[in-house]
């Protein structure tokens, strides 16, 4: 199974999909990049790293992940024949553990000590952290210090796996002022030290890298469907946050260009500044922000700007370059829905078909139940089901639980008191 294949829409040698990419970075990190592009390159030459990766991919995180035909689902929509490519079911409910692994491996072969990481919501970080803990890597995450207190549960799995958790107290204490404290901790120990990116973004060889790790997503579609129906999808729609799982399932059907590739962006609650995360609707701004350029949600100053999503993983002001490049280049349609049809979509795939999709993947739900019902009935439709939805009790249970849920939340704070 070739795991790295190229296309037509990949990076140059200085790491740009067309305008965007690239590496901003202080001067400092100019060579630890150089030297982390050379490194990646020899891997993936090295059938022992490869064998290795797929070892952990079978063994570890569970893979292949099924295909799932959803008659039910397929049926009530009444257009295209709709198939669920379930990422949610590996080990830590979601596809991050695909680059997480990639990266620890690459990690350990040049000889690391620590993986760093910075994390908003912390998938990202209990992901890192459970990687760490398999390959005996120390490992520091940083958190905003206002995420640190919102995603407790996170942080106490995260301390679970051994990882110490640092919350940034200074600036808007978010997720850019984690971004920053990660950085400066690498800065100060390169030698030991390994960034480990959780989206298919950030300076090159970022975005290349862990969009190859997340590659098997469409490798493994493209062979499931064969063997199913014999024959390709038509369409395959996954939400767009930095983007690793859209990547890794569009990029193994780039070239085909019958193939419809559609991208679901968080629309928010509205329109205006800070009601979502919709990057590519309207006009898309430019702009170069934590070591790459692309497009990212301005403020009339050019500032980064806030950003809302009922999904935390979806809730990013920047996008991933290859994603930039394919908009620009018009192979693959970023639309966006709402937080309201999200949480219509969590609740129809539900009871059509007893799967909770994470709220990010519901996105892509959503996007589906836009499109299926227009298009022909033997035409194939494959949603990435990026996570499940565990995760997010308590989003879920404050919107769709009513008062019994803000019940049984008083009776727990109770019994803690006593
Ligand atoms: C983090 C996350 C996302 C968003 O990240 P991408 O890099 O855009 O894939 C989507 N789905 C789930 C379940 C996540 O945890």
């Amino acid at each position: 199974m070739n795991l790295f294949s190229k296309t037509q829409f990949d990076a140059d040698e200085k790491g740009y999909f067309g305008e965007f990419g690239g590496s901003y970075v202080p001067e400092l990190l100019v060579g630890v990049l150089g030297k982390l592009s050379l490194e990646y390159e020899e891997a993936k030459e090295d059938y022992k790293f490869i064998d290795e990766l797929q070892d952990l991919y079978q063994n570890y995180a569970g893979r292949p992940t099924p295909l799932y035909f959803a008659s039910r689902l397929t049926k009530e929509l009444g257009g295209a024949k709709i198939y669920l490519k379930m990422e949610g079911l590996l080990h830590t409910g979601a596809h991050k553990i695909n680059h997480c692994l990639g990266q620890a491996l690459l990690a350990k072969r040049m000889g690391k000590k620590r993986l760093i990481a910075e994390t908003g919501a912390g998938q990202h970080g209990l992901a890192t952290a459970t990687v760490a803990a398999k390959f005996g890597f120390e490992c520091t995450i940083y958190m905003g210090a206002v995420d640190y207190a919102r995603q407790r549960p996170n942080v106490f799995w995260m301390k679970q796996l051994g990882a110490k958790v640092i919350p940034v107290e200074y600036g808007t204490k978010r997720l850019k002022d984690a971004v920053m404290a990660a950085l400066q901790d690498w800065m100060s120990d390169v030698g030991d030290g390994y960034y480990l990116l959780g989206s298919a973004l950030g300076p090159h060889p970022y975005p290349s890298m862990v969009r190859d790790f997340q590659r098997i997503i469409g490798v493994e579609v493209g062979e499931q469907l064969q063997l199913q129906e014999g024959q390709k999808p038509n369409y395959l729609v996954a939400c767009v946050g930095g983007g690793s799982n859209a990547i890794g399932l569009f990029h193994n059907f780039l070239d085909d260009e019958n193939i419809k590739l559609i991208g679901v962006e968080a629309g928010g609650k509205g329109d205006k500044v800070g009601e979502n995360a919709a990057r590519l609707q309207g006009q898309p701004e430019v702009g170069v922000a934590e070591g790459y350029k692309s497009f990212f949600l301005q403020d009339s100053d050019g500032n980064i700007a806030p950003t809302h999503s009922i999904s935390a993983g979806l809730d990013y002001a920047g996008i991933g370059p290859q994603h930039a490049h394919l908009f620009q280049k018009e192979r693959v349609k970023y639309i966006s829905v709402t937080d309201e049809e999200v949480l219509q979509a969590f609740q129809k795939l539900a009871k059509t078909e007893g799967i909770f999709p994470a709220l990010e993947s519901a996105h892509a739900v959503a996007g589906a139940i836009r499109i299926a019902p227009n298009c022909q009935k033997d035409e194939i439709m494959v949603i990435n089901i990026s996570g499940r939805g565990d995760k997010d009790l308590f989003i879920i249970g404050e919107e769709l639980g009513g008062d019994s849920w803000k019940e049984y939340l008083e009776e727990r704070s109770k019994i803690i008191k006593e």
